[in-house]
C-alpha cells in the first residue's frame, strides 16, 4: 500500500511516537503528532539502545546522530553487591561488527528523533492530552481535555503506560504491583569511568548503573522489592535518603554514588498483559498499538525504548507491504507481538535472577563465574535472538 499522502495521526512524541512519525513520514504521508506535554522538554534518565534499536535508528538515517550523542558501551558486568566483585562480564565486543551498544539520556534521544521528524514534515503539536478515543463513528477520533476533536485515516496509538488508545481498544485492564520499587537519579560522574553497565545484586534489591554525556553524568537505577504499593509512572520524586538506606548494605562504589544523589525519582513496578489485539479497522480508517501501549516491560533487560523502535519500522513496512489497512495491521501485530511477549517475559525472570539471596545466590554466582571463566561468550550468546535480530533486515 502505498502510504504517499496518506493522513496519519500519531497519540505521543516518546520515543515510538516520533520513530514511527519519521518512518512513515519518509515514505511521503502527512504526519501529525499529538502530545499532551508542553515542551519536548528534558525529562527521564538514561537509556540502553542495543544493536536491535540502534539498526533501527541507522535505518531512519539517525544512527551517526544517536552515535555523537552516546556512550558507546564496552561491557555489561554483573556484580556481588555486598563487596562490588565482579560475577560475569559480558563483553560488548563480542557484538558482530557494527552492532554497537550505547548508552544515552532519554532526553537525547527524544530530541534526535523529535528534529528527525520535523525535518520530513511531520507536524507536532503540544499541550494536546488526549481524554479519550471514539471508535463508533467512519473515522478514529481522539478527543482531547480541552474538548477538541482529530479524525484521521490512520490513528496510532503511542501514548505509554496510561494508553486512552488502549483503553479505547481492550477496556480498562488492571495490572499488578509486582511488589518492587524503582528509584532513578543522575549524579555527577568521572569522565575516565569505563563505559561499562554495572549490575549490583544485593538480597531482594539490585542497581544498574552506566555513564552518559561522555562520562560526565552516571545513570542510576535501583530497585526494592517491598510491601508497600507505589504509583506507577515517571514522576513522583523521593527523598534521595530512602534511596541510600535501601541500598546501605552494598559496597562503597555504590554509597559513593548514592551519596552524590540529588533529585530522586520513584516509581512503582507493575505489571501488564502484552496486549492481545493491536489494532482495528473501522469503516473508513484503522487504529493501532505500539511502543509501552502495547507492551509495557520491567525495566530489567532495558528494552522498553528498543521494542519501540522496532514497532516503528515493523509497522510502517507491514503497511507498505500490503495491499490494505487491514492486512498490513494484521501482518504487524503477527509480526511484533511474540517477540515482544518474549521480551517482556525475560525482563520478567531477570528480576528473580538479581534478587537472589542465601545458599541459592551463593550457587547462582559460583555458576555464573565459573560460566564466564569457560565460556566467556555465552552469556551474550543466549541473548543473540534479542539482540542480533534486525527488524530492518
Ligand atoms: C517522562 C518519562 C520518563 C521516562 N523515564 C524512563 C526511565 O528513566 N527509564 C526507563 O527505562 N524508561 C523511562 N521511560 C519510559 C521509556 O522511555 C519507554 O518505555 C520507552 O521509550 C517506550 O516509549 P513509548 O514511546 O512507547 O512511551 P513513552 O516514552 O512513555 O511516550 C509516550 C508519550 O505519549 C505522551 N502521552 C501519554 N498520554 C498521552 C495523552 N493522553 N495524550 C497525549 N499524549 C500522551 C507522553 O507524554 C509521552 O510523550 C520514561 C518515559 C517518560 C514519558
Amino acid at each position: 500500500m502505498s502510504l504517499l499522502g496518506q493522513e496519519v495521526t500519531v497519540l505521543g512524541a516518546g520515543v515510538a511516537g516520533l520513530a514511527v512519525a519519521r518512518a512513515l513520514a519518509m515514505r511521503g504521508a502527512q504526519v501529525t503528532v499529538l502530545e499532551q506535554a508542553e515542551a519536548i522538554t528534558e525529562v527521564g534518565a538514561g537509556l540502553q539502545i542495543s544493536p536491535n534499536g540502534m539498526a533501527v535508528m541507522q535505518a531512519l538515517a539517525l544512527g551517526d546522530r544517536l552515535a555523537a550523542k552516546s556512550t558507546r558501551a564496552e561491557a555489561v558486568e554483573l556484580k556481588d553487591g555486598r563487596d562490588g566483585s565482579r560475577v560475569l562480564r559480558m563483553d560488548l565486543a563480542r557484538l558482530r561488527p557494527g552492532q554497537g551498544w550505547h548508552f544515552l539520556h532519554r532526553a537525547d534521544l527524544i530530541d534526535i528523533l523529535a528534529q528527525g521528524a520535523r525535518e520530513v514534515g511531520v507536524t507536532i503539536r503540544l499541550l494536546q492530552k488526549v481524554d479519550r478515543i471514539d471508535l463508533t463513528g467512519p473515522r478514529p477520533r481522539a478527543i482531547t481535555a480541552q474538548g477538541s476533536a482529530f479524525d484521521a485515516h490512520l490513528m496510532i496509538g503511542a501514548d505509554g503506560l496510561h494508553s486512552p488508545m488502549r483503553h479505547a481498544l481492550l477496556g480498562r485492564t488492571a495490572p499488578f504491583f509486582t511488589h518492587q520499587v524503582a528509584w532513578r537519579t543522575v549524579i555527577p560522574n568521572d569522565p575516565a569511568d569505563p563505559a561499562v553497565a554495572e549490575v549490583h545484586m544485593g538480597a531482594g534489591r539490585h542497581l544498574v548503573s552506566y555513564p552518559l554525556r561522555g562520562g560526565t553524568l552516571r545513570n542510576i537505577v535501583a530497585v526494592e522489592e517491598r510491601r508497600r504499593w507505589v504509583e506507577e509512572g515517571w514522576s513522583l520524586r523521593d527523598d534521595p535518603m530512602e534511596l541510600r538506606l535501601a541500598f546501605e548494605e552494598l559496597g562503597p562504589r555504590v554509597r559513593g554514588w548514592l551519596d552524590r544523589a540529588e533529585d530522586v525519582w520513584l516509581w512503582g513496578l507493575f505489571r501488564h498483559e502484552v496486549a492481545p489485539v493491536w489494532h482495528r479497522v473501522v469503516p473508513e480508517g484503522a487504529v493501532a498499538l505500539m511502543g509501552d501501549a502495547a507492551h509495557p516491560t520491567l525495566p530489567f533487560l532495558a528494552q522498553g525504548a528498543n521494542m519501540a523502535l522496532e514497532d516503528a519500522w515493523s509497522l510502517v513496512r507491514s503497511l507498505a507491504e500490503t495491499d490494505s489497512l487491514a492486512a498490513g495491521l494484521a501482518a504487524y501485530q503477527a509480526a511484533r507481538q511474540p517477540r515482544c511477549a518474549r521480551i517482556v517475559a525475560a525482563a520478567n525472570a531477570n528480576a528473580r535472577n538479581y534478587h537472589l539471596s542465601g545458599v541459592t545466590r551463593g550457587v547462582a554466582h559460583a555458576a555464573l563465574r565459573l560460566s564466564g571463566l569457560v565460556a566467556p561468550g555465552l552469556a551474550l550468546k543466549k541473548f543473540d535472538w534479542l539482540y542480533g535480530f534486525d527488524v530492518t533486515a
